[in-house]
């Protein structure tokens, strides 16, 4: 592993400001504190700063040499609504916001790498560093993007990291192709005709229609998608009646549906519309759906994914990069951006939880866990891997 010497010397700086950010968690769209540290930060670096794409978003950009050639480094900047059960000194200051996914300290590590960049300028080109809000459900990215984004700011390629506990300190995982799942939610709304629970022959029952749908869906995933590709349909809301003594008029259902291609969401869209209208046809009911495209899955461009592993494994060795690591069902807003751009998103690793401090709480050191910390000890990771990354693709 060959560090920065003084991207580790300076590490003080950034992982002051991840605490920082810890204890004063914004949620999607509201990043008002944060984006306005890392614009004064990024200025106090030297680093020009342009404000407002996406409402919080901050870009800062750093020049060197003549090409026109230039590489986006992106780090995301809000927290989750949840209850922290942390009590160390830099735990959320505010109930039911918490930083749980790290990404206080992706904006650190993205930090400590521009701090060098900026002061060294080593590569010919431009660094576009994206500093996006609302990574966790609101799609900021592609707020970005519809603003202008990579109209005003070129970016030949796009990257991304982000903490993966479990995976190692010093590790990182990354392959071509998907690495997370696209995310879509639906809604099935059954009418029925409600009535007396003591006369059911006077009523179109919606509870048992809308039963008979959640058995139906289950046969989506296992008798109709191809096999080979990964699918997940989970069913998690089921609302109905408010009385014994009532057959309500209907049911609602939802849930979510990931998988890691369009054409796959495409047949399950489309299968939870006939399974579901014509089940609840066949007990004399309707149903109308709902089905949201929440997030695209996140596919990395195989030239760029390798390039990313290559550096990784060059700076940090070969038994550090997992390069065809297993991908996960959860979705990530950086999609958008590798919908536009060529590039990848890559893991790393947050180790196991022992870098917590005391007081920390009794859950594992896991993403959306109420015990989660960032591990400071990857600012001069990240830190190093974006500098090495930024100057390899920049070469003069
Ligand atoms: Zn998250
Ligand atoms: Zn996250």
């Amino acid at each position: 592993m060959r560090l920065i010497e003084n991207v580790v010397r300076s590490a003080a700086g950034p992982r002051a400001i991840r605490r920082d950010i810890h204890a004063h968690p914004e949620l999607r769209f509201e990043e008002h504190r944060t984006s306005d540290l890392v614009a004064a930060t990024l200025q106090g670096y030297g680093i020009p700063v342009h404000r407002g794409l996406g409402g919080t978003g901050v870009v800062g950009i750093i020049r060197s040499g003549s090409s026109k050639r230039a590489i986006g480094l992106r780090a995301d900047m809000d927290a989750l609504p949840m209850q922290e059960v942390n009590t160390f000194a830099h735990r959320s200051r505010f109930d039911g916001r918490m930083h749980a996914c790290g990404h206080d300290g992706h904006t650190a590590m993205l930090l400590a790498a521009a701090h060098h960049l900026a002061a060294n300028r080593s590569f010919d080109g431009s660094v576009v560093l994206i500093f996006q809000p609302a990574e966790e459900g609101g799609a900021g990215a592609r707020k970005m993007i519809e603003e202008g984004l990579f109209d005003r700011f070129a970016c030949d390629a796009v990257f991304a990291l982000h903490n993966w506990p479990g995976l190692p300190v010093g590790h990182f995982g990354v392959r071509p192709g998907p690495i997370m799942a696209s995310t879509n939610e639906f809604q099935i709304r059954v009418d029925g005709l409600g009535g007396h629970a003591a006369m059911p022959h006077l009523t179109v029952d919606p509870v048992l229609a809308a039963a008979q749908v959640v058995q139906g869906l289950q046969s989506v995933v296992t008798r109709e998608r191809r096999p080979i590709d990964a699918a997940v349909l989970s069913l998690t809301m089921f609302h109905a009646g408010s009385a014994s003594n009532v057959i309500p008029d209907s049911a609602t259902l939802g849930g979510t549906v990931r998988t890691f291609d369009d054409a796959v969401t495409d047949l399950i869209e489309q299968r939870i519309r006939r399974v579901s209208q014509l089940t609840a046809q066949a007990h004399g009911a309707s149903a109308d759906v709902t089905f949201q495209r929440v997030y695209p899955p996140t596919v990395n461009h195989p030239q760029e994914a390798e390039f990313a592993a290559q550096l990784a494994q060059d700076v940090f060795g070969a038994n550090h990069v997992v390069r065809n690591v297993e991908p996960t069902m959860a979705a990530e807003d950086f999609a958008f951006m590798l919908r536009e751009r060529p590039g990848a998103y890559l893991f790393i690793g947050n180790g196991d939880g022992d870098h917590r401090d005391a007081g920390h709480g009794a859950g594992p050191c896991n993403l959306h866990n109420a015990a989660y910390d960032f591990n400071d000890d990857l600012i001069p990771i990240g830190g190093t891997f974006w500098v090495r990354l930024a100057e390899r693709f920049l070469a003069p």
